[in-house]
Formats: structure tokens, C-alpha cells, sequence
């Protein structure tokens, strides 16, 4: 990782779960790191953490909502005159509201899409176009996707949904996660085209998407599972601790400029 000690990342949604912990981890090794997230005062707290820590480099908070254009151009903005401008990108900001086929109110699928989707596809154009301008050609992009197999864990938030019949599980495994399921899959087939239009226009910046199987953050409160619901979850299914996530990124991150990482798939050991 030494050559990235003192450049700059922007991590999207680093006021909680995978996001909060890709941003300690890139401080923790000397980075310069912009948290951008609508909860600012949660990445401040985070920033002063490190410091008192001792991080060798730093947290810069950034308020910003990724659904909204003009936020992202704000913080490529605010990056390029504060520090210089980005060399890695980490679309991180993901949201998955419950979308139960026939009750989903119209805004949680615009919600998914353009966080999920469009926010990732709008970011990545400005940093690539910014790293180009800049005549950087090592720079990075990540994506946090999802392992979308059907698993235990959608199972167990439709059992929380309170769908009572076991029989009903596999004809409705997927209740309301759905639309979730096809974000994530638009950012798998979005990766490889990226990563293709990279090669086209002999670019050097590299793209790696990584997905998680079950890992333990706020993600489930914000479906719309209750606290104590979240909890059992995590508590009786294998998972991942958010750093395990953190620890792959910087992995990918670390290796020499002729290796592109296109994807890593983490489980939790037991995960079906
Ligand atoms: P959390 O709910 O803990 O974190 C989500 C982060 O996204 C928050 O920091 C939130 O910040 C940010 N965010 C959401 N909407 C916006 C927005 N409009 N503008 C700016 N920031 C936004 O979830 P996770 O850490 O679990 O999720 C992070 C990523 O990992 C997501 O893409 C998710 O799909 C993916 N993932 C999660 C898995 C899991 O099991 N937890 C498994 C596999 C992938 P704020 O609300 O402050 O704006």
C-alpha cells in the first residue's frame, strides 16, 4: 500500500457499516480520505476517532447525498481544490428498502436504482473523467456489490416479514428483495463493461467489484426490519465483519499497477 500513502479516496457512504470501515482502513494506511455521506456529524465523529488514534492519514467529511447530481459534482469539486483531486473511488452507498411485489410504494425502487445504480454509474464518470483530465492513470474504482444467490438470509428476513408457511419459502424467497437483487445485478454486468471501456481507451485505471455475502451493518434496520429483528439476524446466521470487507479493498488496492482484480466474492464461512 505504499504507494498510495498521502493520495486521495472517495468513499461514498461512510457514515456507517462497509463504507465506515473502508474509510478507517484507507486512513489507517495514510490515505487521504473523502467520507461522503448524507449523516455527516456520524463520518465527523469517525474522523475524529482516527485522529485521536493516531492515523497516519486522515478523514475528510463530506456532506452529500449521492441520488442528487449536483451533490457528486460538489464533491469532486470540493476534492480537486481541497486536496488535488481523487485517485480512488469507492462507490459504497448502497440502500435495499423492502419492495414486496404487490404493496411497494414507488419511491423505494427509485431509491434503489439511483443510489444503487445511477449514483455509482454518475460518480464513476467524474472521477474517470477528473483522473484523465489530471493525466493520473492509476487510479481505482470499486464497487461494493452483492452476492445475489438466494440464501438464508433472504429467507430469514421474509420469515421476519412474518410469513408464516415454510412451505411458501422457496416459491417466495426472494420477497421484496427482488428489485435489490437486480441493482446489484446491474453493477456486476456495469463492472465488466467499465473495465472494458477502460481497456478500449488504453486506460491504466483499474476496476474491481466486490461482493459480500452476509455481513453485519445498519443495511437490514434500513430495509425495514426492527432492531431486535436485525440483531437475531445477525446473531444466528454466519457473517461478515464489515473490516473483513475492508481488509479485501485494501488487498485489491495494494496489489502492483499490472494487476487488475475483477472480482472478489466473500462469504462467511457457512453461508449456503
Ligand atoms: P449501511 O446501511 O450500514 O450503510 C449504507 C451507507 O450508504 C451509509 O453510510 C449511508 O449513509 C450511505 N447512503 C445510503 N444512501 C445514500 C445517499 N443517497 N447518499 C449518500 N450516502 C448514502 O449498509 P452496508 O454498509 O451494509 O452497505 C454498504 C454497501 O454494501 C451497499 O452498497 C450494500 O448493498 C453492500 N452490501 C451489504 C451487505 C450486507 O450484508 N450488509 C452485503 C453485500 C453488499 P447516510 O445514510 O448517512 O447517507
Amino acid at each position: 500500500m505504499e504507494r498510495w500513502a498521502g493520495r486521495v479516496a472517495i468513499v461514498t457512504g461512510a457514515s456507517s457499516g462497509i463504507g465506515a470501515a473502508i474509510a478507517r482502513t484507507l486512513a489507517l494506511s495514510a490515505m487521504k480520505v473523502v467520507g461522503v455521506a448524507r449523516r455527516e456529524e456520524r463520518v465527523k465523529e469517525l474522523a475524529a476517532e482516527l485522529r485521536k488514534e493516531g492515523a497516519k492519514g486522515e478523514i475528510f467529511p463530506v456532506q452529500g447525498d449521492v441520488t442528487n447530481e449536483s451533490d457528486i459534482k460538489r464533491v469532486m469539486q470540493w476534492t480537486k481544490e481541497k486536496l488535488g483531486g481523487a485517485d480512488v473511488l469507492v462507490n459504497n452507498a448502497g440502500v435495499a428498502p423492502s419492495c414486496v411485489l404487490h404493496r411497494f410504494r414507488t419511491e423505494n425502487i427509485r431509491k434503489i436504482y439511483e443510489t444503487n445504480v445511477i449514483a455509482l454509474a454518475l460518480f464513476t464518470r467524474d472521477f474517470v473523467q477528473d483522473l484523465r483530465a489530471r493525466g493520473v492513470d492509476d487510479g481505482h474504482i470499486f464497487h461494493i456489490n452483492r452476492f445475489t444467490k438466494n440464501s438464508k438470509w433472504h429467507n430469514n428476513v421474509k420469515l421476519n416479514f412474518n410469513v408464516s408457511s415454510t412451505a411458501g419459502q422457496s416459491i417466495i424467497h426472494n420477497r421484496g428483495i427482488y428489485p435489490y437483487s437486480g441493482s446489484k445485478h446491474a453493477v456486476t454486468v456495469m463492472t465488466e463493461g467499465l473495465r472494458r471501456e477502460l481497456v478500449e481507451l488504453e486506460s491504466k485505471i483499474r476496476i474491481t467489484s466486490i461482493s459480500p455475502g452476509l455481513v453485519r451493518t445498519e443495511i437490514l434496520e434500513v430495509t425495514g426490519l426492527t432492531p431486535d429483528i436485525a440483531k437475531q439476524t445477525y446473531d444466528t446466521l454466519p457473517c461478515l465483519e464489515t473490516k473483513d470487507i475492508a481488509d479485501a479493498l485494501v488487498y485489491a488496492l495494494g496489489t502492483p499497477p499490472h494487476v487488475q482484480i475483477h472480482e472478489i466474492t466473500i462469504h462467511p464461512t457457512g453461508e449456503d
